[in-house]
């Protein structure tokens, strides 16, 4: 089956309107027609080519929620017509300790749902700025939002649970500061994942037109980095620190503001290194630095449910296919508060 999608055909070419081919679905595949895809700062660095191994056409989004169209006669637990999203991964290995532990994310077989390896056509996945995909029913979550909030749930596939999990594994809670730097798409999630879990959360960021905005988030400070002075205040006093910035920029400076065994964990992924941070800022009070990567499929579902039931939805502006170029420049721009989201219905033609 071919369906209309939008992609590159290289890195330094804007995405325009292409056809792709989707599997027949297997007996454990779903197929989704695919409402709407958030726009991922992932989606940029891959099709743009500043990451490594891109292939091409590339097809980006994994923000992707819809419903379900038809589904395989080994499926169980899902028909037509439920609301399903798909995150950043379509499949993976199934049978090793990661898998095993529900973090498929860390499976060394994990299939992207973007530029991975796969035996369909092309010979590389591609993902969700198209109408339609076929995923095995594993990687499909259940949406438990009101229908009416779709568009704004799409993001919490990717940048809600790439925010979640590091937010749970380092304890965000009541007693704790948890500092979330960078309130873009991934950043602003935390601020209100980690509000919602009961954490006193400070939001950095470098936009002055952020500071009430955060706040909103639920944010009970701001800091905006820029100004010395406004860092200085926390120096040495949070437990933890997510850093969702998407370009390289000085680790020492959140380092110092970790209290004794605090933790400050990466999840932006920018093309080029951060200049290295200086290790006596480790040593002296024990401190760690992390990464941490999306997150596995039964986790995403909590996340979803969490979600649910906490009223939490990404704020986002919808855009139409014709307008994925544009909203890339105002995303590098910090333009958006805080995640675009394709309309799918935009794509036919
Ligand atoms: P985004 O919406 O563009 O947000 C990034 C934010 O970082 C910006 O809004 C801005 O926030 C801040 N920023 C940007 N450039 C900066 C600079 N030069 N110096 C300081 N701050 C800067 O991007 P996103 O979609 O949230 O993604 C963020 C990063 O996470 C990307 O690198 C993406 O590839 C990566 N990512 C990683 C994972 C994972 O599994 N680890 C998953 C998804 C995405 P302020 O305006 O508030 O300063
Ligand atoms: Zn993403």
């Amino acid at each position: 089956m071919l369906v209309e999608a939008y992609g590159a055909h290289a890195g330094d070419k804007p995405l325009e309107p292409l056809q792709i081919p989707r599997r027949t679905p297997g007996a454990h595949d779903v197929q989704i027609d695919i409402a709407f895809c958030g726009i991922c700062h992932s989606d940029l660095h891959q099709v743009r080519a500043e990451w490594a191994g891109t292939r091409f056409p590339c097809v980006p989004g994994h923000e992707i929620v819809g419903r379900v169209a038809a589904v395989g006669p080994d499926v169980s637990g899902l028909r037509v017509g439920d609301l399903v999203g798909v995150g950043c991964i379509v499949d993976s290995c199934k049978h090793c300790h990661d898998c095993g532990a529900g973090l498929e994310n860390y499976c060394d077989g994990m299939v992207g749902t973007y530029n991975s390896p796969t035996p369909d056509e092309p010979g590389w996945t591609l993902g969700g700025y198209s109408q339609k995909i076929v995923v095995h029913e594993r990687y499909v979550l259940r949406i438990r939002h009101p229908e009416s909030q779709l568009a704004a749930v799409a993001p919490l596939l990717c940048a809600g649970i790439t925010t979640y999990s590091p937010l749970r594994h380092w304890n965000a809670g009541p007693g704790r500061k948890v500092g979330v730097v960078g309130i873009g798409g991934l950043g602003h999630m935390g601020v209100k994942l980690a509000h919602a879990m009961g954490a006193h959360v400070v939001a950095f960021t470098t936009s002055e037109s952020k500071r009430e905005a955060a706040r909103a988030l639920g944010a009970s400070e701001v800091v905006v980095s820029r100004h010395p002075q406004e860092l200085a205040r926390h120096a040495g006093s949070f437990d933890f620190i997510l850093d969702t910035v998407a370009a390289p920029h000085d680790l020492d400076a959140l380092l110092v503001l970790l209290k004794r065994d605090g933790t400050l964990t990466l999840v932006g992924a920018p093309a080029t290194p951060h200049p290295s941070p200086n290790v006596f800022n480790l040593i002296m009070k024990r401190r760690s630095l992390a990464g941490s990567m999306i997150g596995g499929i039964p986790e995403t579902q909590e996340m979803l449910d969490f979600c649910a039931e906490h009223g939490i939805v990404a704020d986002i502006e919808l855009v139409r296919a014709d307008q994925i170029n544009a909203a890339y420049e105002r995303m590098l721009r910090g333009d958006v508060k805080y995640r675009f989201v394709i309309d799918n219905a935009t794509l036919a033609r």
